[in-house]
């Protein structure tokens, strides 16, 4: 068919919400399009399709797609051959609610149907009809669809999909199916073509990411066979599980010098009872002493972590034991939640909201003064340390620039002409309990000369 036969409007505007991993799937689905003759746009007006790539994990996920879907009804209106699609993980659970009656949506695509929707799109401009196909597979990885318009200093790389896990909190695995991983061979030759468009820094992603296998190839040996890549200078992933760290996969964190030095680990609760029913397979034992395991073989490591405070039944004891684990372990950064349920999760469906919400939020209080005094302390010893930036771009306040360090660290400096991409010694002066603050002791002649 030639685009002579498809007199539709083949501009797309893509809306993404939620985690990395939906980023990176409207990267695949933009390529996917792009490869139909499809063209996108930055303007829902002058777009023939709008697509709301959407995700469940947070709050209110359910409302604000159909507020969002609500906004679009004018456009329609105005617009009347316009088609809205809503792709992503609301996709799988809006079915029923977003095809019945004048819902305002026209298509509905579960994760592993993106290779679906230019025909998709095309049978609903043909027909009129609502599409839909929401099927998860166990195979669909997207290995063949390579994202070829990325921006930024760091690639997001998706390496496997899926979660068996069923924590009882998390939607992921009714959203997105089984897990699976991509071919080791065909992540490579992803890397090496980003490395080839000037990619210095990629992150291997996954809803489960160090459980990745394929045909007794492991997440060690991934980071292994990255890091042989040249042109590629740091290797992070997210996010992991605790259960699925070998002493094999630490040791390649410690000693792999582009393996970054920061690992992101979700205790989620510090009672062995909450944690037993949120199904998370560890004890609080299991988990300080991995952590202490981590901090002993790899030196300088930074360590971050997802908290839930007020989950079903947690009582003021156990929540206490959340406050005592974290202070044990002492981590550079946390994101933290009050737990708020997710339709079709088990604990939803066998325990309720048990905390009453202001209980919550007085832990949640608690628990977020604690962590900034943690992470206060934490940075202060970097003060007088000089670390290794790679420069992101400005920073908030005129005049300053921003980057990571090895660990993940927020590293602000005077502009010195240094460019995104560009790594730079910055010395640590004084810090905050989110951010370094320092000067940079490489020029930009220097920074230049050591690039050429
Ligand atoms: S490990 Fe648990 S929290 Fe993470 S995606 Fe799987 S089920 Fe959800």
């Amino acid at each position: 068919m030639t685009d002579k036969d498809h007199p539709h409007n083949r501009k797309v505007y893509i809306e993404t919400y939620g985690c990395q991993m939906n980023e990176y799937d409207s990267e695949i689905v933009r390529e996917v399009l792009r490869r139909n003759n499809y063209t996108l746009t930055d303007s829902q007006e002058e777009a023939g399709v709008i697509l709301l790539n959407t995700c469940a994990i947070r709050e209110n996920a359910h409302q604000k797609v159909h507020a969002r879907v609500r906004q679009l009804g004018p456009l329609r209106k105005r617009n009347e051959k316009l088609i809205v699609g809503i792709l992503g993980c609301m996709a799988q659970n809006l079915k029923k609610e977003l095809l019945e009656g004048d819902s305002g949506v026209d298509l509905i695509a579960g994760p592993d149907s993106y290779k679906a929707l230019p025909v998709m799109i095309d049978r609903v401009h043909v027909t009129g009809e609502k599409e839909y196909k929401l099927t998860l597979s166990e195979y669909e990885t997207y290995a063949d669809v390579f994202p070829t318009n990325r921006h930024g200093i760091n690639a997001w790389i998706a390496v496997m999909r899926g979660c068996d896990n069923y924590c009882t909190f998390c939607v992921v695995p009714m959203t997105r199916g089984r897990e699976r991983s991509r071919d080791p061979f065909n992540v490579i030759e992803e890397v090496k073509q980003l490395s080839a468009q000037g990619f210095k820094q990629v992150t291997l992603l996954g809803q489960n990411v160090n459980s990745y296998r394929f045909k007794g190839f492991d997440f060690a040996k991934l980071i292994t066979a990255v890091s042989r890549i040249d042109g590629i200078e740091r290797i992070r992933f997210t996010s992991p599980h605790p259960k699925d760290f070998p002493e094999s996969l630490l040791e390649v964190v410690a000693t792999n010098p582009k393996a970054c030095k920061h690992i992101h680990l979700p205790l989620q609760a510090g009672s062995s009872r909450v944690l037993d029913a949120m199904n998370r397979t560890y004890t609080r034992e299991e988990f300080v002493a991995l952590a202490q395991r981590m901090r002993e073989m790899i030196p300088g490591l930074v360590l971050t972590t997802d908290v839930i405070v007020g989950f079903p039944t947690e009582t003021e004891v156990e929540f206490e034991e959340t406050l005592e684990v974290m202070h044990e372990v002492k981590f550079d950064a946390a994101f933290m939640f009050k737990y708020s349920e997710r339709k079709g999760t088990l604990a939803q469906r066998n325990l309720g909201d048990t905390v009453p919400d202001e209980v919550k939020t007085d832990r949640m209080v608690q628990l977020v003064e604690q962590q900034r005094r943690i992470s206060y302390e934490r940075n202060q010893l970097h003060v007088g340390e000089t670390f290794e930036v790679l420069v992101e771009g400005e920073a908030k306040h005129k005049g300053q620039l921003m980057g990571r360090n090895d660990g993940n660290k927020i590293v602000v400096f005077s502009d010195n002409g240094a460019r995104p991409g560009d790594f730079i010694k910055v010395k640590v002066d004084e810090v905050t309990p989110n951010t370094l603050i320092g000067t940079a002791l490489t020029t930009t002649e220097a920074i230049r000369k050591f690039a050429v």
